[in-house]
């Protein structure tokens, strides 16, 4: 019989995590704050917890997929006491120091804790192309490996209870800031008057093709050669950059998330580095603190 899995939030993301795990019959016992959030999963076979303190108290692992890290507090602190000597594996997204903080709060209350980063819409949950990344205590992956595959590919990132949140956060914003730029496509597209919809057909392969061109920028990013063979300069950048806008703005388009990267590619220039690959932007949006 395998361990009950205790959900703490069925919203659209706690939902499918726990009916994935009814999906696999194993025990599942599911809680919500708003209590008719529960009623579809009870009927799957969960057993609904009409309080908190009822769910604390089932035993087993508890997963808590709630709001935001206040909302993470505003659930476990009422029942802490009961979790001592229990685990947690906590898969609302909060920021790399609200992981950390939420693991050492873990830590003073003899609470295991592994952090989760969902990389995944519901609807992906169990399916293909899922994947949840994890930091904190290995004992916990190790020990619920077979729980956390059931929800998509299982990625361990380490001891430090923030590292998850941190790869979750640095990709979704490559993802968000993509998506900005689809969207200023899509705006210059529709000032044509073309399809939108046939734009993206041909956006998505294009721009699929180009991420194969991560790992090199990440190569000359770690060596911090920018001189090296094969690199698109800032100048020839630059230049297709000025012409993006002219386009832009001959259409009438809003540059305001275009023009920030032009802006950059100009200032690296400026201070003397448009012979360098453009992948010398790095530089100017490192932290200072950067510990490497
Ligand atoms: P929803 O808005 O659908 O659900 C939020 C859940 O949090 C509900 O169960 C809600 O309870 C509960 N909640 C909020 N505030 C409190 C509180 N103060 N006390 C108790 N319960 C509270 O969000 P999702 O399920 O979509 O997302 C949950 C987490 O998963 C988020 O951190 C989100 O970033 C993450 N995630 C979601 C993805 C998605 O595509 N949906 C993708 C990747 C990660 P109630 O029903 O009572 O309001």
């Amino acid at each position: 019989m395998s361990t009950t899995t205790t959900f703490l939030g069925l919203g659209a993301m706690g939902s499918a995590l726990a009916k994935a795990c009814l999906d696999a019959g194993r025990p599942t016992v599911v809680w919500n704050r708003t209590p008719h959030r529960a009623h579809e999963l009870g009927e799957r076979g969960a057993t609904v917890a009409t309080t908190v303190q009822d769910a604390a108290t089932a035993g087993g692992v508890v997963v808590s997929c709630l709001f935001d890290h206040r909302s993470v507090h505003d659930v476990l602190d009422p029942v802490a006491d009961l979790l001592t000597g229990r685990t947690v594996i906590n898969l609302t997204t909060t920021t790399p120091h609200e992981a950390r903080e939420l693991a050492g709060w873990a830590d003073e209350r003899g609470i295991s804790y592994l952090d989760g980063a969902i990389m995944a819409v519901p609807e992906m949950i169990g399916g293909p192309g899922a994947a949840i990344l994890y930091s904190g205590s290995a004992t916990v992956f190790d020990r619920y490996r077979t729980l956390l595959d059931l929800w998509g590919e299982s990625h361990y990132y380490g001891s430090d209870a923030g590292l998850a949140s941190l790869h979750d956060m640095a990709m979704l914003t490559g993802m968000y800031t993509m998506f900005a730029g689809f969207m200023h496509g899509a705006a210059m597209i529709a000032a044509e008057g073309g399809s939108i919809r046939s734009f993206a057909e041909r956006a998505a392969p294009f721009l699929a093709a180009m991420t194969e061109g991560l790992a090199d920028l990440a190569t000359t990013i770690e060596a911090r050669d920018y001189d090296g063979e094969g690199q698109q300069s800032l100048k020839f950048t630059e230049t297709a950059l000025a012409a993006l806008l002219r386009a832009s703005v001959d259409a009438g388009v809003n540059v305001e998330v275009l023009k920030p990267v032009h802006d950059i590619v100009r200032r690296q220039i400026a201070a003397g580095y448009g012979k360098q690959g453009t992948a010398r932007i790095f530089e100017e949006l490192r932290s200072p603190q950067a510990r490497r």
